[in-house]
């Protein structure tokens, strides 16, 4: 019975005097709730909170009480609560620096704190426990703003750099909110942006943003804020550590990168590690016309090239295990035309002070114009090549006189050897036949002067001293104009085809000539036969005879006179011959022949020069008889002389078909005739002018051409006085 009494009398005494004993305890005494908000606290417990009752009770054990708080504490009130065994917790308090002893003991309603003894003041820093020393020196030595807090955001513990840029005390913020900081408290959508950041890495998570806050007016800075919950051995997150990094500067130096970046005019881009690509500069994507996000990770392969895409993985991959640079030709679709351009791509590894790769900075240079350059160059060169080696055609180059390259060709042709040019004893000077010599160096004189010799026809000698006929061209080298690049052509099949083109009409107009002189003679006797025997009418049909073999003794006789002028030239006879008289004489004749035509002749020669008669004749009767052929439609001819002290001149002009200025010179080659259709349907075997000019040339005249198609022409022979005899 007396038990139960004593019990009872106990259990009552014992309330009252439990509190007394706790309020007589030399400590001081907190019970909280699971909520961690204060339900008791002992006179000394007040004391050293520096608050009343009534403010200590009621509000929350971090918020009330800061000069206790610490993360020490806040894991050690965590894990008593959760595990409800009792724990004891020696720490310092980061906000007076006092070393504290806490009991903690889990009730049935919450938990008791039993704070032993007063706060000692820490002596010396080696008082400190060596991990919270650590702990400590961390915190303050890092540079950047770190608070640790709980994970509904109330302020655990925070380091100096925050503390100095909230211009605030340690024990003014512990136990307060972080958003209530007037970094975060300013502006309420920063506010919102930390308080959900904080309550997702309350769930675990690690919670990395940028934001821009405004601490001041006129003040805007660039902050990375991290949030690293830390969880206890159960994998419960005990508080959160909050790192805020000022990276305004990071910021502005990385807007003037970027806009250099993006000035400068390669294609620039960077790469994680792992190969996923982060960044593209502008011109990145004004080229490929992508926007950055399309371009982010794998996005910017569709704009690579597809034949172009295996290859750059392959490389890319071999870059990323070695970390060797990447460098890799590719081609690149231009946004707006569609069209592929190539492209230089180049990669370094950017490593970290570890040695690791954190990033691949790469950059694309358009190569395009080079690689179509360097394409048409090796096109021209693989073109010059196939030429150089050609059995076709010789070619030599040469400085002065002296030939110093050559192809193999060139030298087959001439019979020298690559000995030979090494030693410098090809001179195609010393290779010209002296008949060539002028020839040889009238297209030199055009060298020099023009830096091209036009194709001309000349011989070489070669090595054993044979003549080759050839076709020579040169021009002068670009890069070294006193060099010459010559093209040889060997003519000896077109020589000997003109060679026998000469025999024949040798051949043909002296075996022609004979039988025509003995048919014309023939004829005559026979004429004259018939006529004796009163045989007028049929000596009258032979007449007829006389016309067609005229004409045909005209031709044979241009084709003999073209025939001496190519072997032993013509003879000329000299005698004194009055151009007056002759002219008259012709024109009569052609007058009479050509009754449909008026020929007129204006002025006078007044001159007689020393020549042969029926030479000149053969002149002026082929161009008269020219100027009627040629002149289908108009019906005059007009024949002028005239003289001067040194010459005399003698046009004939017409009004007839005219001639193309581009065939002024070539109408005084052998056997050369305009090709219009209404010059071919004149007849004529083109030898007239030829066989005219050489004897214009023989009697030391000249003569011109000058003519429009469809106007006329004018032939004009101009030869020297003689002096009077
Ligand atoms: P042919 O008259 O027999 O053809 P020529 O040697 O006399 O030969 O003349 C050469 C070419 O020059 C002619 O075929 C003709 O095309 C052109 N020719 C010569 N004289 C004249 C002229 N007076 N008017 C127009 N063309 C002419």
């Amino acid at each position: 019975m007396s038990h139960t009494k004593q019990t009872r009398r106990i259990t009552h005494a014992s309330r009252g005097t439990l509190l007394h004993i706790l309020e007589a305890l030399p400590g001081a005494v907190l019970v909280i709730d699971d909520d961690a908000t204060i339900v008791y606290a002992n006179a000394h417990a007040q004391a050293m909170t520096g608050a009343t009752p009534g403010e200590v009770v009621g509000t929350s054990l971090w918020r009330c009480a800061p000069q206790l708080v610490s993360p020490q504490l806040y894991q050690a009130v965590q894990q008593a609560s959760q595990t409800s065994n009792p724990i004891n917790v020696a720490y310092v308090s980061p906000a007076t620096k006092n070393r504290l002893h806490v009991s903690l003991s889990p009730t049935d309603e919450g938990l008791v704190l039993f704070f032993h003894g007063d706060p000692e003041p820490l002596p010396h820093q080696e008082a400190w426990n060596r991990d919270e020393r650590m702990y400590r020196d961390l915190l303050e030595s890092c540079a950047d703003a770190v608070t640790l807090v709980t994970p509904d955001g109330v302020i655990l513990d925070i380091n100096q750099p925050t503390l100095a840029g909230v211009h605030r005390r340690r024990e003014e913020v512990i136990g307060t909110p972080l958003t209530e900081l007037p970094v975060w408290s300013h502006d309420p959508m920063v506010q919102q942006q930390l308080r959900a950041a904080m309550a997702q890495a309350s769930q675990g998570e690690t919670v990395r943003f940028e934001v821009s806050i405004h601490p001041r007016t006129g003040l805007s800075l660039n902050m990375v804020m991290t949030i690293i919950p830390h969880c206890d051995a159960r994998q419960q997150v005990e508080y959160l550590i909050c790192a805020s990094q000022d990276i305004s500067e990071c910021k502005h130096a990385e807007n003037e990168l970027r806009t250099l970046v993006d000035a400068i005019p390669q294609l620039v881009w960077v790469k994680r590690p792992d190969g996923f690509s982060e960044y593209h500069n502008q011109r990145w994507c004004d080229y490929t016309g992508m926007t950055p996000e399309q371009a982010q990770g794998d996005g910017w392969m569709q704009a690579l090239h597809p034949d172009d895409r295996q290859g750059v993985l392959d490389a890319w991959q071999v870059s990323l295990h070695t970390g060797t640079p990447y460098e890799r030709e590719l081609r690149l679709r231009n946004g707006r035309t569609g069209a592929y351009r190539w492209f230089l791509a180049r990669a370094e590894p950017c490593n970290n002070a570890q040695g690791q790769i954190v990033k691949w900075f790469g950059s694309n240079t358009d190569i395009d114009e080079q690689k179509r350059l360097e394409r048409a160059l090796r096109q021209s060169q693989e073109r010059a090549n196939v030429l150089m080696d050609s059995s076709i055609i010789g070619i030599d180059i040469s400085k002065g006189e002296q030939i110093v390259d050559a192809n193999d060709t060139f030298l087959r042709m001439t019979g020298y050897t690559r000995e030979d040019l090494r030693a410098g004893r090809i001179n195609w000077m010393q290779m010209t036949p002296p008949d060539y010599r002028e020839r040889t160096l009238q297209a030199q004189q055009e060298f020099d002067t023009q830096q091209l010799v036009m194709p001309y026809e000349k011989e070489l000698l070669g090595k054993d001293g044979s003549r080759l006929p050839v076709i020579v061209g040169r021009v002068a080298l670009p890069s070294n104009p006193a060099q010459g690049i010559a093209f040889v052509l060997d003519n000896s099949a077109r020589k000997e085809l003109e060679r026998r083109k000469d025999d024949l009409i040798n051949m043909a107009s002296h075996e022609l000539m004979t039988p025509l002189t003995a048919v014309k003679l023939q004829a005559q006797i026979v004429r004259r036969h018939l006529v004796k025997q009163g045989l007028h009418e049929a000596a009258e049909d032979l007449l007829g005879l006389e016309e067609p073999v005229a004409q045909l003794e005209h031709l044979v006789g241009e084709l003999l006179d073209i025939s001496k002028i190519q072997t032993d030239g013509l003879e000329y006879r000299q005698e004194m011959v009055d151009l007056d008289a002759l002219l008259r004489e012709i024109t009569d004749t052609m007058q009479y022949l050509n009754p449909s035509y008026t020929l007129v002749v204006r002025g006078a020669a007044q001159t007689t020069l020393i020549g042969d008669r029926k030479r000149l004749r053969q002149i002026f009767t082929n161009l008269i008889s020219n100027a009627i052929k040629y002149s289908p439609d108009a019906k005059t001819v007009e024949i002028d002389l005239s003289t001067s002290s040194e010459t005399v001149t003698i046009s004939v002009r017409d009004y007839g078909l005219g001639i193309p200025r581009e065939l002024h010179d070539k109408i005084f080659e052998r056997f050369y005739r305009a090709a219009g259709p209404r010059q071919l349907a004149v007849p004529g075997l083109g030898m007239g002018l030829s066989i005219v000019a050489e004897i214009v040339k023989r009697h030391g005249g000249t003569i011109m051409v000058d003519s429009t198609v469809g106007e006329g022409s004018t032939f004009t022979v101009t030869f020297p006085r003689t002096r009077d005899v």
